[in-house]
């Protein structure tokens, strides 16, 4: 089990947890801990985006109604395995374990692909229980739109645009975008009450052969606590404090971009946005049939095999 590097707040967690009485993270520096969590997952979207894009996935009437059956039957597990990929953040692993890519991601293979040639353990859903079929469908559409913004968002517009005067101009930039989309997916999550008991139920076991056990508990918890209580969810402070910008000053970026109004304007960066969830949730929807078509499918993927759309 890797021990060097992992988010000590986890690790005193995990402790507190062996001690009699204390079955949940609930020190006091829990919520401290929760805050830096938040303050650890860069550079792509945030994990209440990742759960609204994957209840897009399983409502498009493109997806065939047997693998949303099977989703469904679990669709807790499904929903965390769509947030579960940020879990180095708590872990501290470095992102290639959980993300099977290096920035910038290349064309192919696909992190999908990577990941099930690496753990073929997880590549056949018809030997793995509902939960865990449905935990691996979620976990295997958020590495597509990790994939598809760093294509459309992230590398034109921030990592190698020329726009920028300097790194922190174009970090602060980049994340009052995520803090607004971030925003936006809250709205939409807070309307409906059922998420938050879907997600605390889920009882992970041994599921991610890359990650140490009773992180996936951590990390769950994590997402349950940012759902269930808005005053937990910090992300604007805890990136501005990142950066070492105010929050203030951040928030008013974000203003600016939400108003049209940021000097220099970034263009194009509406229509890379709109562009960016149309290609994801299409390659997320031919991926998930791929994934569900073991028993006919290529082994290889459909990037390998030179396939556009599955
Ligand atoms: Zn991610």
């Amino acid at each position: 089990m890797r021990q060097t590097g992992v988010h000590p707040t986890y690790l005193a967690c995990v402790r507190d947890s062996q001690l009699p009485g204390r079955s949940k993270c609930d020190s006091p520096i829990f919520s401290l801990a929760l805050a830096q969590v938040a303050g650890r997952i860069a550079v792509v979207p945030t994990p209440f985006q990742h759960l609204v894009y994957a209840m897009r996935v399983i409502k498009s009437s493109e997806l065939p109604d047997s693998i949303r059956e099977h989703i469904m039957e679990a669709s807790g597990a499904y929903l965390l395995g769509t947030t579960a990929v940020d879990v180095q953040s708590v872990t501290q692993q470095p992102r290639i374990e959980t993300h099977f890519y290096h920035l910038p991601p290349p064309e192919c293979p696909r992190a999908v692909e990577t990941m099930l040639a690496l753990y073929p353990g997880l590549a056949d859903p018809y030997v793995l229980s509902p939960e865990y079929a449905a935990f691996v469908s979620g976990y295997l559409i958020h590495l597509v739109w990790d994939e598809v913004w760093a294509w459309k968002v992230f590398i034109p517009f921030y990592y190698s645009s020329g726009l920028w005067t300097d790194r922190r101009t174009r970090s602060v930039h980049h994340n009052a975008l995520r803090v607004l989309l971030d925003r936006d997916a809250e709205r939409e999550l807070r309307k409906g009450t059922t998420l938050t008991a879907l997600l605390r139920e889920v009882a992970p076991d041994h599921w991610l052969p890359f990650v140490e056990e009773g992180a996936l508990q951590y990390w769950r918890d994590w997402v349950v606590t940012q759902l269930a209580d808005p005053q937990a969810v910090q992300t604007v402070q805890v990136f501005a404090e990142r950066m070492g910008v105010t929050v203030a000053h951040l928030e008013a970026v974000a203003q600016a971009i939400s108003a049209g109004t940021y000097d220099p304007p970034v263009p194009g960066l509406e229509e890379a946005i709109i562009q960016f969830e149309s290609q994801a949730l299409a390659e997320s929807l031919s991926y998930l049939l791929w994934y569900w078509r073991f028993k006919e499918r290529l082994e290889i993927g459909p990037c390998v095999a030179g396939i556009s759309k599955y």
